[in-house]
């Protein structure tokens, strides 16, 4: 077995090479929302419509792990998946850029259908909840409408910040991580995805940063991704970044879903690049850290459709993060040292997304 990882590894190295790397994500202005599906609680935070499925055994708020978020409208939900029995701790979050709807969906369909039959999963499928309380361009819609077998659900399609009204200071005009490194346009400042590992004390932003970096941590998060998009012709579009302590699990994941049909770049963290989940989740907790990438065709065009592109379907963007996820986890509980593994006795049916859409997955 360790002979045939080392092989598969070897292989990887030509793949990564014969892809090459490039890296960016794109901006727009402001606008704001929509019709009333999911609840408004008090202070912006939005309730979401997501309808727990057989594994969940609990549900909670981020908060939890960081008291300071309570109340604030970066709170956010939390569904605990917990076979009972010993195993792997899986994080999955979706919705830290609110616009990157895929993501989102996934982590949805995980919360609705996933039982784990060893370990844990915790999910949290709209991780910025201030960035998903408005969108940046009036082209986009404000909510994706799917249709399930109980009637029409809605779900936000946000934005990639958090709302400026809710951090509580205008942007500064220029922003650097705490750790150094390049110095980025002020808005930055307002993108969880640049504010790793956060701040007690901080911004918003920063501190729903730290409050996901308490969850790993206290969780003991063995495994731990973070579900993006970028527009198509974007490098990052079918990408998956892994931090350099778990590239070798990535590589072979990749070589996996190849030959599963999904064409999955890779890449390792920047050493320079500071503040991103994959970099700082990796680097400061146990957890092998994670970041995969679709295309969404609303990220490079304010005017396409983030759900109903036929070039960009939005079943096929959830299906390769689930089959993303899927390969990672074997390789992780093939490759691991640890011991410890995650399973599932129920698992998001691809065959059922592929022949009956995004609908048929959801309650
Ligand atoms: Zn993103």
């Amino acid at each position: 077995m360790k002979q045939r990882i080392k092989a598969a590894l070897f292989a990887a190295v030509f793949l990564i090479g014969a892809f090459g790397f490039v890296c960016g994500e794109g901006l727009g202005a402001a606008a704001a929302a929509g019709t009333a599906l999911p609840q408004q609680l008090g202070a912006g935070t939005i309730l979401h419509d997501v309808r727990p499925g057989a594994g969940v055994t609990r549900t909670t708020w981020l908060s939890e792990w960081f008291e300071a978020l309570a109340g604030t409208p970066a709170d956010t939900r939390v569904f605990i998946l917990d076979s009972g029995k010993p195993g792997a701790v899986v994080f999955v979050a979706g919705g830290t850029h609110a616009n990157e709807i895929a993501g989102i969906l996934t982590a949805v369909t995980l919360v609705e259908n996933a039982v784990p039959a060893s370990g844990k999963l915790i999910v949290i499928p709209d991780l910025n909840n201030s960035a998903s309380t408005w969108t940046e361009s009036n082209q986009v819609p404000a909510w994706i409408a799917i249709q399930t077998a109980s009637g029409t659900r809605f779900f936000k399609y946000g934005a990639r910040l958090t709302n400026i009204a809710h951090q509580g200071s205008p942007d500064p005009e220029s922003y650097r991580h705490p750790d150094g490194g390049d110095v980025f346009e002020g808005w930055e400042s307002r993108n969880l995805n640049r504010a790793y590992p956060g701040a007690a004390h901080g911004t918003l932003t920063q501190k729903l940063a730290y409050a996901v970096m308490e969850l790993l941590r206290r969780e003991k998060a063995d495994v731990a991704f973070d579900l993006h998009e970028a527009g198509p012709e974007s490098r990052l579009a079918n990408m998956i970044v892994a931090n350099p302590k778990n590239l070798d699990m990535a590589a072979f994941a990749v070589l996996n879903l190849e030959l599963d049909g999904f064409r999955m770049k890779l890449e390792p963290s920047s050493d320079t690049f500071h503040g991103l989940s994959h970099r700082e989740w990796g680097d400061r907790t146990q957890a092998a850290s994670f970041l995969i990438e679709t295309p969404n065709p609303a990220q490079s065009n304010n005017a396409a459709n983030p759900a109903e592109d036929p070039a960009y379907p939005l079943k096929a963007r959830v299906m390769t993060h689930l089959a993303s996820i899927e390969a990672i986890l074997d390789a992780w509980n093939m490759m691991n040292d640890s011991g410890r593994t995650i399973t599932f006795a129920a698992w998001p049916s691809r065959d059922s997304l592929n022949k009956n859409g995004l609908g048929s997955i959801l309650k």
